[in-house]
């Protein structure tokens, strides 16, 4: 990207969500910069109505027509068009005025948009790691072919995209994400069967929405997360390592081939890889933070992550090892299966083994086309809604 980062106009996919609300509220700090055109949200009115009063972009989209009415008469002197549906998260993302696109939908449901974004030639601020984790051949491919730059909001694969910059990508030897182990990190193995709902929502570092959350004590997200950086800097799964780091203040590291690991380090706050994908190439005054200060952080901590008693981690790698389709099966039961946590419908430790056993039943094929990542991801959901970790016999992927 070589466009001045003094005026950037973007379009918000998932507005009000976690990293939605951060990044309106990082914008209205720098007005002569961004201009946010474009708002996607979902029934969180409340939220949106205010949104929209303090940006007033040419657009919002909203889950329904229920969700529209009552925006409408919450912001009454709102003179933009809004739009209802599945058409609305589109148009946003597309919107002809933006020049980039903040892809911060959660799950798979942000895939559609973000891939119509970098067709229509935006620049994406990817927060939503679904979309490579599902579809990261294809996405990557379409940006490549467009010239858009995938730039990581997700503060692991941000610090690496700050370490890489300005080095030789052959000199790189691995690539170490960084994982705070959620809050089970110090629970001993007996402990995880009587998890409840509240105890797996209380994060230790980040405050972020409940699928990430739950993704983050299951230590899914990291799994999610090796996937995602295998396509953001096409590195293959054996040069991906995972390591504990509870404090949350590396983000993550590149270790280069003649040893020396370059690491970022920051307070654990999602403004700041945020504003570094907004303003990248530059970097933005973000003197209003809490800076970091070593000696107040203390001890910062590093062990191997516990694959015995945190088995998605492993899924990951095996569903990024079997290629095509599976990781669009991981997720899609990985997201139902935290549903069904979070309704209380399944115990915590039976995430991981209902995951494992939809991935079981699934036969691979190649990640030829959106239609077939988007029918397996259909298969593995109706699957997992079903399974109670054992699904019968094995089922091909649709066409
Ligand atoms: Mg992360």
């Amino acid at each position: 990207m070589s466009e001045s980062p003094l005026h950037r106009s973007f379009a918000l996919l998932g507005s009000t969500g976690s990293v939605g609300v951060s990044t309106l509220a990082l914008v209205e700090r720098f007005p002569d910069r961004f201009r946010a055109v474009a708002l996607a949200a979902g029934r969180n009115m409340a939220v949106l109505a205010e949104q929209a009063r303090r940006h007033a972009p040419d657009l919002v989209s909203v889950a329904d027509a229920v969700s529209a009415a009552d925006f409408r008469a919450r912001v009454p002197e709102f003179a933009g068009r809004i739009l209802v549906g599945p058409e609305g998260p589109l148009a946003v993302a597309t919107h002809p005025e933006a020049d980039l696109v903040v892809s911060a939908l959660v799950g798979a449901l942000g895939l559609v948009p973000t891939l119509a974004a970098v067709h229509a030639g935006k620049h994406v601020a990817l927060a939503n790691k679904e979309v490579l984790v599902v579809a990261g051949e294809l996405v990557t491919r379409a940006a490549r072919e467009k010239g858009v730059a995938l730039l990581p909001v997700d503060s692991e694969h941000n610090a690496i995209f700050q370490a890489l910059r300005g080095h030789d990508r052959a000199e790189v030897r691995r690539l170490v994400l960084t994982a705070s182990g959620g809050p089970f990190l110090a629970h001993p193995a007996a402990d995880l069967v009587n998890v409840t709902v509240a105890e797996a929502l209380n994060h230790p570092t980040w405050k972020m929405g409940p699928k990430i959350t739950i993704d983050s004590a299951t230590l899914m997200n990291k799994g999610l997360e090796v996937i995602e950086a295998r396509w953001l800097f096409d590195v293959d799964a054996d040069h991906i390592d995972v390591v504990i780091h509870p404090q949350s203040i590396v983000h993550s590291m590149v270790e280069y081939i003649d040893g020396s690991v370059l690491a970022q380090m920051a307070v654990p706050d999602m403004t700041i890889p945020i504003g570094y994908a907004l303003a990248y190439p530059a970097r933005l005054p973000l003197d209003y933070l809490r800076p970091l200060d070593l000696p107040t952080a203390g001890t910062l901590t590093f062990v191997a992550p516990d694959r015995q008693r945190f088995p998605c981690l492993d899924l990951a790698y095996r569903a990024l090892r079997a290629g095509g389709t599976m990781p669009a099966v991981l997720n899609a039961a990985n997201e139902v299966a935290v549903e069904r946590f979070l309704a209380e419908d399944l115990a915590y430790r039976e995430i991981p083994a209902l995951v494992s056993a939809v991935m079981d039943a699934h036969e691979p094929a190649p990640a030829s086309s959106l239609d077939v990542l988007l029918a397996a991801d259909g298969w593995a959901r109706d699957a997992a809604r079903r399974g109670d970790g054992r699904v019968e016999g094995r089922v091909a992927a649709q066409r």
